[in-house]
């Protein structure tokens, strides 16, 4: 029997019609309408002139912090509640991350905690931009929050974080294209110095592959389409620096372009999920909806169940009846500081992260479920639940 799976791409609008325009036009690499067009749509989506579209969400992420100087002997404070992307774009970029817990109330990085560790662990910097740790002598340039399973983030208490600090931003928004911070502002224009998407096949929106850097600075996003496309300079092979070949192609960007055109849809489509597992989560004592936003909204990529109770027995039992039942459910994003690689990472004591991952119970959220695979899950949720007394 085919599961109901977590997150498949919805793929039912214009997205053939443009694909076949790829092909008519010849136009299948890097250059393209459909990649100056899906461009200005992230741009605008975010608040901002410009951005940047690149091959993957992790290399977005890469590009943000190598655009922003960050590099060798630098540390990147990031929530170790988070997929393994945000912590390997840091290493990529030749920086370390510094993991920080999350909140048990929205799952985003603690930032009263990440203040005092900045406080007790680090000094100005006398040299130029950012904190120096005083135990290893590395420099903290940046932070970079995640917004877990699409929610928007205190965006005011970043960017005082960063301003009193002197650190950038740089904003994990990988699942959360469309997504708006406090007072309906943009993501981009909350004053945080970049903001990446992912549009991976399980992402609101997809290009198949593909990633995405908006910042109200140009000159960030020139230095980043600079590093993306060889570092070439002008007409012939001439390059002044050691960059990447990390462009997105126009036939990614067709795909993406299409998406757009449904992104309202997509968006309400996964809102209605989220009102619908928070339903049924409100039947049961043990059971409480994923978290909304302390600020701003969500985009609820991902929503569920978080099971509060004390038998942790119950949360493997509670998967293996899913799947029996026909429904994907498996373990959530395993934290980063318990991931081997980034074992010996930085880090701050980490209560939240260890207790709340095995908790998390995301149900399935494809923006094309049908009615009969909601009344499948739902109904399988309830009877796992009623069973338990
Ligand atoms: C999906 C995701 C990424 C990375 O995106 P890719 O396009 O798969 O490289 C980064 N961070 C988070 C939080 C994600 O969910």
């Amino acid at each position: 029997m085919q599961k109901i799976p977590q997150a498949i791409p919805n793929l039912n609008g214009d997205e053939a019609e443009l694909l076949q325009a790829c092909i008519e036009s010849t136009f299948v690499s890097s250059v393209g309408p459909f990649v100056t067009e899906f461009e200005d749509r992230i741009a605008a989506l975010s608040g901002v002139d410009q951005a940047a579209v690149v091959c993957s969400g992790t290399v977005a992420l890469q590009m943000a912090f190598e655009g922003l100087g960050i590099g060798q002997n630098d540390l990147v404070m990031m929530p170790s509640l988070t997929f393994i992307a945000t912590s390997n774009a840091i290493s990529h970029a030749r920086a370390q991350p510094w993991l920080v817990d999350v909140t048990a109330e929205n799952w985003t990085i603690d930032l009263d905690l990440c203040r005092r560790l900045i406080l007790i662990e680090t000094e100005p910097n006398p040299a130029g931009q950012g904190r120096i740790h005083r135990v290893t002598g590395q420099v903290l340039r940046a932070i970079a929050p995640v917004m877990v399973m699409g929610a928007s983030l205190d965006f005011a208490a970043v960017t005082a974080l960063a301003r009193e600090f002197d650190l950038r931003v740089v904003v994990d928004a990988a699942a959360a294209i469309g997504g708006q911070a406090q007072n309906d502002t943009a993501l981009g224009a909350t004053g945080v110095d970049a903001v990446c998407y992912s549009f991976n096949g399980n992402k609101t929106v997809t290009c198949g592959g593909g990633g995405a850097v908006a910042a109200a600075d140009p000159d960030l996003i020139k230095r980043i389409k600079h590093l993306t496309t060889t570092g070439r300079v002008g007409g012939n092979y001439d390059h002044d620096v050691i960059a990447y070949n990390f462009r997105m192609t126009n036939v990614q960007a067709a795909i993406g372009v299409a998406q757009l055109r449904r992104l309202d849809s997509f968006l309400q489509a996964k809102a209605a999920h989220h009102a619908m597992y928070s339903d049924v989560a409100a039947e049961f004592a043990d059971l409480a909806p994923f978290p909304e936003p302390a600020k701003g909204q969500s985009t609820y990529w991902f929503s569920g169940v978080y099971y509060k109770g004390d038998d942790m027995s119950v949360c493997d039992a509670f998967r293996a009846h899913m799947n029996e039942a026909g429904v994907d459910l498996r373990l959530f994003w395993k934290p980063i500081h318990l991931q081997t690689p980034y074992a010996a990472c930085m880090k701050s004591d980490m209560p939240v992260c260890d207790d709340l991952w095995k908790r998390l119970f995301p149900l399935p959220c494809s923006t094309h479920l049908t009615e009969a695979e909601m009344t499948q899950v739902t109904t399988a949720t309830r009877a796992f639940w009623s069973a338990q007394g």
